[in-house]
């Protein structure tokens, strides 16, 4: 019989947002990360991105006259 729940097992995989050592279990409620704060704040780097790229589209329209490349 192979019956072994290897579920049980704890694997250890990094923070996504600090790299720091985490074990990946049921009581982990926040993994892949290992805090809340951790969560938050890869929640809010993909958001401000976001944000970004909206920004920037208006910016260009708003700057279409001005040529300072050069
Ligand atoms: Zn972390």
């Amino acid at each position: 019989m192979t019956d072994v729940i290897q579920a049980e097992t704890a694997r250890i995989i990094p923070c996504p947002t600090c790299q720091k050592a985490m074990e990946w279990t049921s009581k982990n409620i926040y993994r892949p990360f290992c805090s809340e704060r951790c969560k938050l704040i890869d929640f809010g780097e993909w958001a401000d991105e976001r944000h970004v790229i909206s920004g920037d589209n208006r910016d260009i329209s708003s700057t279409s006259a001005e040529e300072e490349f050069d």
